[in-house]
């Protein structure tokens, strides 16, 4: 039925190109391209034979506008899933408009660069009128609303878990459960075990810059931010067990704050262990979180960066991780004018995701709503023109296509709340 270019061959990609390869009625036809065509090249030759969608494969640098658009016009895709890493998300939407191709990512843009002064002039204004300073924001993609519009393309921001899956929770319990949503807890909880000390379980760059920043809530119509993990709870999670979480900022929270008409507070908590935490609070005291070249011996390098090259590739460590996700939203709000609470939520086991497609469950539950978004926009059932995150769309096929593409959910009424 469809033609799609997918930029990115990572831990999550690789998720999203099975998943696809599973859908071949829709997904007729793929072409993987990345900055490591190898990676592509070794994923394709896995799935070859296996599935009715044809695959190929490219080299593209997506930070290059001009070796995207190229692409595009090679390919002729009907949608480009972007799945490389924030940092290419205007390069790839300026090419998808200059070839008149609908757009979808999974994060929302943040600049590789901090330190570019023009990006910087910005960030400092707004982090002085929206009152939170975390690198990424939605301002950015947003900006290119009118752009879509007029070109009669849609961009889907966002589809994955969290963001993505989470915002599809929210219009569900807007649209079937509840008359007003008063408070929002997205609450990320991932019981895995892989057993090293200190590992991310996606991309260790965006990863630590996410960890790393202040966290912030909205509250009563503005942001309220906080020294990073300045806020603990724990939280008892149905098959995972007791947790500690950590109020993080997270980018949802701003487009949900202007789409659920209302809301008076949303909060974002994340579980981590000691170790985790202990390794973080040590790397980022020694500078090495920084983003900032440094010269070492002759050599320019950038301290995160080298983290990362040192660090266990997020795509390795399916096999050797055991436990489960547990991803949800608590709400409470009114119905038929009396008070309420739901929690819709998702359990996710890494070895049942290493089973099935080679990941654990953090690439597994972000890679799975990646390709549910594509359907949706090559399907028809969520095209308008514009830039959108997932709650803009209805809810109802979507909350489907989880259930029966590997993330089924569930709804519990009377769950305990975070204080
Ligand atoms: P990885 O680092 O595993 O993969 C990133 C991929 O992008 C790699 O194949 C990399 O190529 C490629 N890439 C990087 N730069 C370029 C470039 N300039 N041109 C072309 N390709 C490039 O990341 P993940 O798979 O873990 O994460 C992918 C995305 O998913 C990220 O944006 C992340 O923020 C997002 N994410 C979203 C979540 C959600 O719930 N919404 C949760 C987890 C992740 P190479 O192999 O050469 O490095």
């Amino acid at each position: 039925m469809a033609k799609v270019l997918i930029i990115g061959c990572g831990g999550v990609a690789g998720v999203a190109i099975h998943k696809c390869c599973q859908n071949s009625e829709v997904f007729e036809e793929i072409c993987i391209a990345s900055r490591t065509v190898s990676k592509c090249e070794a994923v394709k030759a896995q799935l070859e034979g296996k599935t009715k969608t044809k695959i190929t494969t490219a080299q593209v640098d997506a930070d290059k506008v001009d070796e995207v658009i190229a692409l595009i016009k090679k390919v002729q895709p009907d949608l480009v899933m972007n799945i490389a890493l924030p940092y290419q998300d205007l390069t790839i939407m300026d090419a998808c408009l200059a070839c008149g191709v609908n757009y979808m990512d999974t994060a929302n843009y943040e600049p590789e660069d901090i330190d570019d002064p023009e990006w910087r002039a910005v960030y400092d204004k707004r982090c002085k009128e929206e009152g939170f300073s975390a690198y990424f924001d939605y301002s950015w993609q947003w900006a290119y609303k009118e752009k879509f519009e007029k070109a009669g393309l849609t961009a889907l921001l966002g589809s994955g878990f969290d963001p993505g899956v989470t915002q599809a929770y929210c219009a569900y319990a807007q649209k079937h459960l509840f008359d007003q949503i008063d408070t929002i807890d997205i609450l990320d909880c991932n019981g895995g075990d892989h057993g090293y000390p200190f590992a991310t379980n996606f991309n260790p760059e965006i990863n630590l810059r996410e960890v790393s920043a202040p966290g912030s809530y909205w509250e009563n119509g503005h942001w309220v931010e906080i020294p990073a993990m300045s806020i603990k709870r724990e939280y008892n999670f149905d098959q995972v067990g007791q947790k500690d979480m950590y109020l993080l900022h997270h980018e949802e929270i701003e487009s949900l704050a202007k789409n659920i008409p209302g809301v008076k507070r949303i909060r974002f908590f994340m579980t981590f262990g000691q170790s985790y935490l202990t390794h973080m609070k040590c790397l980022e005291n020694v500078g090495m979180l920084s983003t900032t070249p440094v010269e070492f011996e002759g050599h320019q390098i950038v301290p995160i960066q080298f983290l990362k090259a040192l660090l266990p590739d997020p795509a390795s460590l399916g096999p050797r991780t055991v436990g489960k996700t547990n991803i949800g939203c608590i709400f409470t709000g009114k119905k038929d004018g009396k008070e309420k609470t739901a929690y819709i939520y998702n359990v996710c086991d890494h070895q049942e995701c290493y089973k099935e497609v080679g990941s654990q469950a953090i690439s597994y539950t972000t890679g799975v709503p990646a390709m549910i978004g594509a359907m949706m926009l090559l399907t028809g059932k969520w095209n308008k023109p514009g830039v959108y995150t997932v709650e803009e769309f209805d809810p109802d096929p979507y909350m489907d296509a989880l259930n029966k593409w590997g993330l089924p959910w569930q709804i519990n009424d009377n769950p305990a709340l975070v204080d």
